[in-house]
């Protein structure tokens, strides 16, 4: 009996892993089902569901590889590699899996988030940056009040949210749209969230002259560094004002904190690719490898998404430093190729999954925006979790911004090619 049906399951599964392979996703997600049903009790089946399941998590269909992951793991429970894989595909438990959109009035689908399975609590804890990088709206926006979040209320913030955030444990990113190691009582602030229970995660551009010794001293859990170019004129062009000799022996001074503390901060660097960047990308892995940091080169993007959906609706203006041409992908054209790809139903993970404080305590509408019409209004110490998710779906920039295809969608099972 094996030996007949053997052939019929092989040839179907060649065309179910051609299906995978040519990203016909939603042809073999049916074709793996249909196969699986007139099967369903076959042990030569018993590959199926891993094989459908690590494809579409490959492939960033999270949600649809869920039930196939799971299966696969019922069966080989002990593979911590699957188990891995499976939970970040499974919806954390603080998140419900719809929720209603009142402004479009229909039921909104929600993907297990791409950032990281914690709630996370974005607080721009200094309010503007020492550089001004082109893509960066401190770079291209008119500014905004600047200052420093006192260690009062923060200490107030780390309270509050102890007592109301929806995830047991939180991820607290202590920047935003600022340089967070400008900041003169940042080991201070990071005391204060430890001794609240929270690790923290600081991201920097390492263009700074004072306090490195004492911010790593503090134990941040996670530092990534900011780096572009690697001459000093392609540096200088993407993080406008910086100086790349600071920055790579800051980074040294870094790897020397860390070892003479004996700290246990995850290094990492966030290499922004250019075209006119791509080809250093050997030589900035090489230092990374050197200094025991990690090294993720990410396709450079145009932020915020005021001034992108400025760009997109034929706004020059938008770009006045005229970094577009030398972004890895035109906006327009990453749009267009978005389309048909994102789940038309699905909810935008910056609005279920963070909270975006700035320094002065006020609340903005996620970490994606900058102008003053896109803030909730209000201080975070002065509503309620549910009444700031109220403010957050009930705001109009989030039709419009789902409208042009900016926000963060899951993907849809649909055949790409
Ligand atoms: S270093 Fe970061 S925050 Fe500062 S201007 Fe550049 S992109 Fe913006
Ligand atoms: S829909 Fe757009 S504006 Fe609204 S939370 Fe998502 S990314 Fe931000």
């Amino acid at each position: 009996m094996m030996r007949a049906i053997l052939p019929i399951i092989d040839r179907m599964w060649n065309e179910i892993s051609a299906m995978l392979a040519a990203g016909r996703f939603r042809s073999a997600v049916a074709a793996a089902e249909q196969l699986q049903a007139t099967r369903r009790f076959d042990p030569a089946l018993v590959t199926l569901s891993r094989r459908v399941g690590e494809a579409l998590h490959a492939a960033g269909l999270w949600r649809d590889a869920e039930p196939w992951l799971a299966a696969a793991l019922a069966l080989e429970p002990w593979d911590t590699g699957l188990a891995a894989r499976h939970e970040q595909c499974r919806l954390p438990a603080w998140a419900a899996p719809e929720w209603h959109d009142p402004v479009s009035g229909r039921r909104l689908r929600r993907h297990p988030p791409r950032e990281g399975r914690a709630y996370s609590y974005t607080i721009d804890v200094v309010g503007t940056c020492n550089l001004r990088c082109p893509s960066c709206p401190v770079g291209n926006s008119p500014a905004r009040p600047r200052g420093f979040m006192a260690p009062a209320l923060f200490g107030q913030i780390l309270a509050k949210i102890r007592a109301e955030s929806p995830d047991p444990q939180p991820r607290l990113t202590l920047y935003n749209w600022g340089e967070p190691l400008l900041h003169p009582e940042l080991p201070r602030l990071i005391g204060m969230a430890h001794d609240a229970g929270f690790g923290v995660q600081l991201s920097t551009n390492l263009n700074i002259r004072h306090g490195l010794a004492a911010v790593i001293a503090a134990a941040p859990e996670e530092l990534k560094i900011s780096l572009s170019g690697f001459t000093p004129e392609s540096y200088a062009r993407s993080h406008r004002r910086g100086d790349l000799a600071l920055v790579l022996a800051n980074m040294r001074e870094v790897r020397r904190l860390i070892d003479h503390h004996g700290v246990a901060t995850n290094v990492w660097i966030g290499h922004h690719i250019y075209r006119s960047n791509r080809a250093q990308i050997p030589e900035v892995a090489a230092l990374a490898r050197e200094l025991g940091f990690a090294h993720h080169p990410i396709d450079a993007f145009f932020m915020p998404l005021e001034r992108l959906g400025d760009y997109l609706d034929g706004d020059a203006a938008a770009d006045p430093g005229g970094i577009i041409p030398d972004l890895p992908l035109d906006p327009r054209h990453r749009q267009a190729a978005l389309a048909g790809q994102q789940d038309p139903d699905s909810d935008c993970e910056l609005r279920f999954a963070q909270t975006v404080i700035n320094h002065d305590g006020s609340l903005a509408l996620c970490c994606s925006v900058y102008d003053p019409t896109n803030m909730l209004g209000a201080s975070f110490l002065d509503l309620d979790h549910q009444e700031i998710e109220r403010r957050r779906y009930a705001h109009p920039f989030c039709d419009q911004c789902t409208q042009r295809r900016m926000h963060y969608a899951g993907r849809a099972l649909i055949d790409v090619t």
